[in-house]
């Protein structure tokens, strides 16, 4: 539209091809309104002055020609600061004109709401145009007026706006780009007040920011003003809502939300400005939406998507007087819209170099950084990021630093301890029980860490090159047999979304609790048994949840619905918890429910606990995430699996409290799967397939009980072998007589991961599906391609 001649337009009338005339942000702000507001999306009222208002501005009294002058001084040498002053004092002693200021009157009194006072709050913001000039370059130079209220003050706001085209800052990009001054034109926005400094604001984006994933809306939210989110000052609230499910009204899209710190928050001081307050307690504790708001706020963002027709970065903001929510901002997203979720990096060294230590290779990558050596976990400000963090092990506190890390080296653990898994997840490159890297490796000294070259990982001294290449997903062979992926930390599920995987086979449960939730489920079905500590830490964590159990319903939900929605409408396989009573004794609150073992490996774990007096009350809660996952959130392609089940006794045991806790196998469509780990379940087959919809093999487990040897053991690491032939007819047999009982058998355990050319075996053998760690992918499948051609 033109707006030739006219200095004020209502927002209502400019859509987004006006940005020569009104500016990126008023012309994005009228599209909203425009083609947005009838559909229910809320944008707080205003109008725009337009640049040629501004124009006009700067010919009242030759002021242009004074600005270019001293802009020629400023070429010629002389100082910015003294330019910059000199060209405001100019501006703010040529008052507008007449005609403007009666216009923005004007505008300013029909914008009062009805219902409401004649002088109505408004925020005054500058937005900069150039003709041909997209405006997100010039973003953030110009002023913003927040809480204006009446004529004479709006009337100065706007004259300020103009003058803060002139701050130093601007004035130095422009000249560094080589924008000629008569191009440049200013638009002030006056906007209704949304009272955000009583309630809340924030961003969202209608895709996962830090991956790419495309079928969430990722929305942060402080309490307060909206520049303590956009700046990264604190540390916010963030709800995921995953997008298939919200047109269903009956089910909850949220299917992710974590309560950050708000630390502060910025609300008004006088004279239109603003400053940063410390937020109370309770603020701090509760969330800022509710799932009724982030859902709210997500269909908003999808409408938003889908009129542009491309990913978006929206700025939003809720009323503490209304609790009316509104977006305040829209523009197209442009990191992650434009990566290629469908390339994969694959690693390679191409030269010699120094070796330092060796251990097990985790991952497939390379990285390479100065050593950082510790030996419990520090704060991140002590962690600088791409370091190369060297431990002697790691466990859930250490998760912060290893996804800050450019590489991970640890002395002790083995492929499937806690430090491979969580690695392989992040792809950070890691090299687990080197025995001495902790000895060897010193702080600060620049190392390259390999797990490009086979299963052994090296540490190098120094840099030693190596190269990166692409694998184009889409040219992936198709295969017969499914190939699935093992994950267990929500956090970094969204990241092989773009993976063709035919889903999770395996998503170990007691990662989530370990990670999750931290603290043992019984401790919150009876506090009174806990140690005072172990109370209070329990009793800080479940704070702002309706009861203890809730807490741990809560979290557990929130993580399955991640990894379930990281893959949907493929099927997900979620294994029951499955610690040991070692491992469950850690969680907090877990000591005065685990008896001391001497054998945990082969003592009170998997299916045994579920339906015993000292465990059941926990595996109801577990019960309850399941359910919630499946009926609420709506993602019913979780399948659930039970570990470690040792009879058929066992199996009707822990099917019947299942049962009883509303998760029937065969209603709404759900299955049921027993891992194959236990001798027994190869020996009993048969009886195990009239139980459970199907197998999935736990080698890692099988090969430990076939063969009578520790799997975590490293003095019998060679005897630690699944393709030993006890194990391998084992897995033969098993595949045979499930499917002639018409169930499928696939298998989870580690070594098809490390070692790819077992898939050719598991093919061979007629096995159904093979889940492996994200990193191998792209290996297995093609290992699996080869050995179904042949
Ligand atoms: C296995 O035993 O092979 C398995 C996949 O389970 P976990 O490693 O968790 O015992
Ligand atoms: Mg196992």
């Amino acid at each position: 539209m033109s707006f030739e001649g006219r200095r004020v337009v209502p927002l209502s009338e400019v859509g987004r091809s006006d940005v020569s005339a009104v500016g990126g942000k008023n012309a994005s702000l009228g599209e909203l309104i425009r083609h947005l507001g009838p559909i229910g999306v809320r944008v707080p009222d205003g109008f725009a002055t337009t640049a040629d208002a501004h124009r006009e501005y700067m010919r009242t009294g030759g002021l242009g020609d004074r600005v270019a002058a001293r802009l020629a001084d400023l070429r010629a040498g002389a100082a910015l600061a003294e330019v910059g002053a000199a060209i405001r004092a100019g501006i703010l002693a040529t008052p507008l004109p007449q005609g403007l200021k009666d216009e923005i009157t004007a505008a300013y009194v029909r914008l009062a709401p009805g219902d409401g006072p004649a002088d109505p709050e408004v925020a005054v913001r500058s937005s900069a145009t150039a003709e041909d000039l997209p405006e997100a370059s010039f973003a953030g130079q110009q002023e913003t007026y927040l809480n204006v209220r009446g004529a004479v003050a709006l009337l100065d706001a706007c004259h300020r706006c103009y003058a803060s085209l002139f701050t130093d800052r601007a004035i130095d990009y422009r000249e560094r780009l080589g924008f000629g001054e008569s191009s440049v034109a200013l638009s002030v926005g006056v906007q209704l007040m949304v009272r955000s400094d009583l309630g809340g604001s924030g961003v969202a984006f209608t895709l996962d920011p830090e991956t790419g994933y495309r079928d969430v809306v990722v929305i942060d939210a402080a309490w307060g003003l909206g520049e303590s989110v956009v700046s990264g000052r604190v540390d916010p609230d963030e709800y995921v809502v995953f997008k298939p499910v919200l047109p269903q009204k009956a089910l909850n899209p949220v299917i992710g939300v974590t309560v950050g710190g708000k630390a502060t928050k910025v609300v008004y001081a006088e004279g239109g400005l603003t400053r940063t307050v410390d937020t109370d307690g309770v603020e701090r504790a509760s969330r800022v939406l509710d799932d009724g708001e982030a859902r709210s706020l997500s269909r908003w963002a999808v409408a938003v998507e889908e009129h542009y027709g491309t990913p978006m970065d929206l700025e939003w903001a809720k009323d503490g007087r209304t609790q009316e929510l509104f977006l305040v901002q829209a523009r197209p997203e442009t990191v992650r819209s434009r990566t290629d979720s469908t390339v994969l990096h694959r690693y390679r060294i191409t030269e010699a170099g120094e070796c330092l230590v060796t251990g097990a290779a985790v991952g497939e990558a390379v990285g390479a950084g100065p050593v950082r050596s510790l030996a419990i976990p520090v704060g991140l400000e002590r962690f600088p990021a791409g370091s190369v963090l060297v431990t002697p092990v790691t466990d859930p506190d250490w998760e912060p630093l290893m996804k800050r890390a450019a590489a991970i080296v640890t002395d002790h653990g083995g492929r499937t301890s806690h430090a491979a898994i969580v690695s392989r997840e992040l792809g950070v490159p890691a090299v687990v029980g080197t025995g001495e890297a902790t000895a060897v490796l010193v702080d600060g000294q620049q190392v390259t860490v390999s797990c490009a070259e086979g299963a052994q990982g090296r540490v190098y001294a120094g840099s030693v090159g190596y190269e990166v290449s692409d694998v184009n997903l889409t040219e992936l062979p198709a295969t017969r047999t499914k190939v699935m992926l093992n994950l267990a930390d929500p956090g970094a599920a969204f990241r092989w979304s773009g993976l063709p995987a035919d889903g999770v086979g395996l998503a170990r449960m007691e990662f989530m609790v370990a990670h999750g939730v931290k603290v043992h489920p019984m401790a919150l079905v009876r506090p009174e048994l806990l140690a005072p500590d172990d109370r209070r830490s329990v009793d800080e964590l479940t704070e702002g949840y309706p009861d203890r159990t809730e807490y741990f319903i809560d979290r557990l939900a929130r993580g399955v619905a991640t990894i379930a929605a990281s893959r949907w409408p493929s099927p997900v396989v979620l294994r029951t918890s499955d610690f040991k009573t070692n491992e469950y004794a850690k969680l907090i609150g877990g000591g005065p429910f685990e008896p001391a073992e001497a054998n945990p490996m082969i003592g009170w774990r998997g299916a045994s606990r579920y339906y015993s007096d000292g465990y059941r009350d926990g595996f109801a809660l577990e019960c309850r995430a399941i359910r919630r996952v499946r009926e609420e959130f709506g993602l019913t392609n979780v399948v659930v699996m039970i570990p470690f089940c040792r009879t058929p006794g066992e199996a009707d045991r822990v099917l019947e409290v299942m049962a009883g806790e509303g998760l029937r196998r065969g209603e709404r469509g759900l299955r049921v799967l027993v891992m194959a780990e236990v001798p027994s379940n190869v020996v009993l087959a048969r009886e195990f397939a009239e139980r459970f919809d199907g197998f999935s093999i736990g080698s890692n487990d099988l090969t430990q009980l076939t063969l009578g040897v520790d799997r975590d053991s490293a003095e019998l690491a060679d005897l630690f072998d699944e393709a030993n032939p006890a194990v391998t007819r084992s897995i033969e047999s098993l595949i045979d007589v499930a499917h002639d009982a018409g169930r499928t058998v696939g298998l989870c355990g580690q070594r098809p991961s490390d070692d790819p050319g077992f898939a050719a075996f598991l093919v061979a053998a007629g096995i159904d599906s093979v889940s492996v760690a994200p990193d191998s992918f792209v290996t297995v499948k093609h290992h699996v391609h080869k050995a179904e051609q042949s």
